[in-house]
């Protein structure tokens, strides 16, 4: 059975990497992903879906379009090869090696191994973009976080997510009505978003094309760079207030309504009755909506704190908000212990790639992104041993 599961989960992987490409191509370009279908990048020609089979199509034509002759570049079979070894991958280490403890059959579990496929291929996707054009795409890291939240909620079993006490829980879903309010203050234009200028600036040149074509060429060569500096004409600094003040509603809400539940009776015995509801099936769709929650506010505050700290320090942006997005999503999917560890394993990885940098030529400078998603991954799949670590740790503390 493991080796049916295996096969087909490799080629449904296959075709999940087919989408991937279309996402990695498309949503940089500002185009749809939707429509029009597929088409061949050189002539612009609609390709046959007996063209369009992942994997062998591209090998049997030999990486070239049935009609023009033309390249199809091997990025696209790559992307589908590794697709589909993630998905089978993920399969293997939960279900046949069983690196996580407690996650029971795959008959019963597989809507929260299907979450984690969509964590999987969103990281993916996420990277080879992000290292493409140093911006990592939030439609997908958003489209991954509700998947996350969805999943925790409607697990008819306490999900594999971490623990999260009463106020931990409570605290979250204050958190998220103060992301509503912050969302709406800015939809109103009483806060403004941070960079705002810069990014206005940036815009105006990329859609200028009467302006001086030399200078256009000249910053098609330049290496891409997003972190904003005083060079940009903005200080860093102040923008960063900005954020500050968009993260206060979030802030205030999660750390009012945590205290209700924990120094006020009613409150708490009120959120006690209503976990109880329906024999304690509430109970567990709450909590694992809760544990998401959670999850992907922590995920997202590793980041954003050190994005803050570090743009005040430095005067230099630290860290993108697509980061924040990415982090978020992982946390969603995950709980928080996954983000948090990840936070500290990225460094390694982005270490090792920077020694490979010293004696390697012709590799280029990669974004933060693609750390992060290897860490995250890495995590989730040793997650045992990050627990224990964790557990360890904590009663050495004495937490
Ligand atoms: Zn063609």
């Amino acid at each position: 059975m493991h080796l049916f599961w295996t096969v087909f989960l490799f080629i449904f992987g296959a075709c999940l990497g087919s989408f991937l490409n279309v996402i990695i191509y498309r949503m940089p370009r500002g185009e749809s992903i939707a429509f029009p279908g597929s088409h061949c990048p050189a002539c612009g020609r609609a390709i046959s879906w007996y063209d369009n089979i992942p994997l062998l199509s591209w090998l049997m034509l030999g990486g070239t379009c049935r009609r023009c002759g033309g390249q199809i570049a091997p990025r696209y079979l790559v992307v589908e090869a590794t697709t589909g070894i993630l998905v089978a991958g993920l399969y293997m280490c939960y279900y046949v090696l069983e690196l996580r403890s407690g996650l029971g059959p795959f008959a019963e579990t597989w809507p929260l191994y299907a979450a984690h496929v969509a964590l999987v291929c969103g990281l993916f996707a996420c990277s080879v973009i992000d290292a493409e054009t140093f911006t990592v795409p939030l439609e997908v890291c958003w489209f991954v976080s509700l998947v996350g939240l969805v999943a925790a909620a409607a697990s008819p079993e306490p999900a594999l997510l971490p623990f999260v006490s009463a106020p931990l829980a409570v605290g979250s879903i204050g958190a998220l009505v103060g992301l509503a309010v912050a969302l709406w203050l800015q939809y109103r234009g009483i806060i403004l978003p941070s960079f705002i200028d810069a990014e206005a600036s940036k815009a105006e040149q990329a859609e200028d094309p009467e302006s001086d074509p030399a200078s256009a060429k000249a910053r098609e060569d330049k290496p891409v760079t997003v972190a904003y500096s005083s060079d940009s004409g903005v200080n860093p600094r102040i923008e960063i207030l900005r954020e500050v003040l968009f993260l206060l509603p979030l802030l205030g809400g999660g750390l009012l309504s945590g205290l209700l539940v924990a120094h006020v009776p009613a409150v708490s015995s009120g959120w006690a009755w209503l976990m109880a509801q329906a024999d304690g099936r509430v109970g567990w769709h709450m909590g694992g909506l809760t544990g998401a929650l959670f999850g992907y506010f922590i995920g997202g505050a590793w980041i954003w704190g050190m994005r803050i700290f570090g743009t005040v320090g430095f005067g230099k942006e630290a860290m993108g908000l697509g980061d924040v997005h990415l982090m978020a999503a992982v946390g969603a999917v995950c709980g928080w212990i996954v983000p948090s560890a990840a936070f500290f394993v990225a460094p390694f990885f982005g270490l090792l790639w920077a020694l490979t940098l010293l004696f390697g030529k012709g590799q280029h400078e990669l974004p933060y992104g693609p750390w992060l998603s290897l860490a995250s991954v890495t995590v989730m799949i040793f997650y045992d041993s990050f627990a224990a670590g964790l557990d360890a740790y904590r009663q050495f503390a004495g937490l």
